[in-house]
């Protein structure tokens, strides 16, 4: 094939680009060769590696001889200190002015409508009995402190497109932090306020933690329960409103319908969450009124089942507590038992046989510090990982190894008639139905 001239012109630039740099580096080379050499013989001894390499700092870098892999260096610790006084966000709100989500709204469900009807090509159900569903997610907009964290981000954000692909979902990605004000877990209180009204089309938001991840691909909601409910956490009613226990529910993983109720909702949701005196005030509050709680700042999942138990007549007709299927599962009694799983059960089940979401609740990946050990996290993220990551390989013929193994095999052997292949859950190919894997 003839190749265009404009690209051979680059392409010789190119090579003699390369050819004076790979010049420069054995210049660099033969300068750090003589310089040790002369430093060691000239001192009398031979240095370890250690302090041979220290010389080298100490004596080249100075003179900002630039190294080919500057680039993988973020930012040197001088730019850093420079960007956080810039950009530091640690303001703690005033307790004396009331915190509000946004400007007042009380009609949404009528503006919703009037949205709807004029707007006939983006319904709210996708077909009948199946809602238009976003599922939201998000980390902080800065790099993991744990440098690993960002591949364990990448790994959750890629098990999250992939269930929202098979299941004709949209997925939104969050990395801003909207409100200074409501950093770290309850960022997502004026994040999911912010997407309701901006996308009247979605009936259900469907928040998901960074740190839980899909280990069913195959389990549709069973919406048809909800349609009468506006907000669908995993737990229990009884843990809840008996006990007042702060893990009566979790908040890593729910649904909640756009309408007025779910603005109100937020807006009573969010008192206790502006940092500063305020947080740590409602910190104290909560683990006195909660079943179990540690002292710590205010979270959104504590203030939730203070909510729910101090308002149960306001709120608790339109809440769904749901237990028969994982919605969020623990990831400490599930992570032990997936190869007991796959030995005798299937996907499309969501319950304690093949677990809809794994949470790794504690874990915190990308901070520094956990209250698990980080390795005993790390490790069971990547099984949880590749348990859910199988069901997609497998649609295509291939599996991990192992559980434990970032390598494939093949499961299947190539054919001419491709798509004759009848994938085991009918996932692969866009005319799908939604399954739902009876037992
Ligand atoms: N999060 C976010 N921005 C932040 C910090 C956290 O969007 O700056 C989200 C992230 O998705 C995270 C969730 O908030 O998973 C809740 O925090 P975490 O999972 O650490 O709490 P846990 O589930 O362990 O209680
Ligand atoms: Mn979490």
């Amino acid at each position: 094939m003839a190749i265009p001239e404009r690209w051979l012109g680059a392409r010789r630039a190119r090579q003699v680009q390369r050819a004076i740099r790979n010049g420069k580096i054995t210049l660099f080379c033969l300068f750090i060769t003589v310089l040790v050499l002369r430093g060691t013989i000239g001192a009398g001894k031979f240095g370890t590696p250690e302090q041979d390499f220290n010389e080298i700092r100490e004596h080249i870098l100075p003179r900002r001889i630039s190294l080919p892999h500057r680039a993988l260096v973020e930012a040197s610790s001088e730019t850093k200190s420079k960007i956080s006084e810039a950009e530091e966000e640690d303001k703690p709100s005033d307790p004396n002015v009331p915190y509000s989500l946004g400007p007042k709204i009380s009609d949404w469900d009528e503006q919703r409508a009037k949205w709807l009807a004029a707007h006939p090509e983006r319904p709210n159900f996708v077909s009948p009995g199946k809602p238009r569903v976003l599922l939201v997610t998000g980390s902080s907009p800065k790099p993991c402190e744990n440098p690993v964290g960002d591949h364990y981000l990448l790994k959750s954000i890629k098990n999250k497109i992939d269930y929202c692909r098979l299941h004709a979902m949209d997925i939104f990605y969050n990395m801003a932090l909207l409100d200074a004000e409501m950093a770290g877990f309850w960022a997502k209180l004026p994040l999911i306020r912010k997407l309701l009204l901006s996308h009247p089309d979605v009936e259900f938001l469907w928040w998901m933690d960074s740190d839980a991840m899909f280990t069913d691909m195959a389990f549709e909601l069973p919406w048809e329960r909800y349609k009468d409910h506006n907000l669908v956490m995993h737990g229990w009613n009884e843990m809840v409103y008996d006990q007042k226990n702060w893990i009566g529910l979790n908040t890593g993983s729910f649904l909640l319908r756009n309408s007025q109720w779910a603005l109100d909702l937020l807006d009573a949701w969010a008192p206790m969450g502006p940092k500063g005196k305020i947080r740590e005030d409602a910190g104290k509050l909560l683990t006195s009124f909660l079943k179990d709680r540690p002292a710590f700042e205010a979270d959104d999942q504590s203030a939730m089942v203070y909510l729910l138990v101090t308002e149960r007549q306001k709120w608790g007709e339109k809440v769904y507590l749901e237990s028969a299927y994982y919605l969020h599962g623990y990831w400490g009694i599930l992570v032990d038992r997936y190869e007991e799983m796959i030995e005798k059960y299937h996907p499309g089940l969501g319950d304690h046989r093949w677990p809809l979401v794994t949470h790794f609740v504690g874990c915190k990946p990308c901070g520094k510090f956990g209250d698990y050990a980080v390795e005993r996290c790390l490790k069971q993220m990547d099984r949880a990982f590749n348990f859910g990551d199988n069901q997609i390989l497998q649609m295509y013929g291939f599996s991990h190894k192992s559980l434990a193994s970032r390598k494939v095999k093949r499961i299947r052997n190539e054919t001419d008639r491709p798509l004759e292949v009848e994938d085991e859950l009918g996932l692969l190919h866009p005319s799908f139905k939604a399954v739902k894997v009876s037992s």
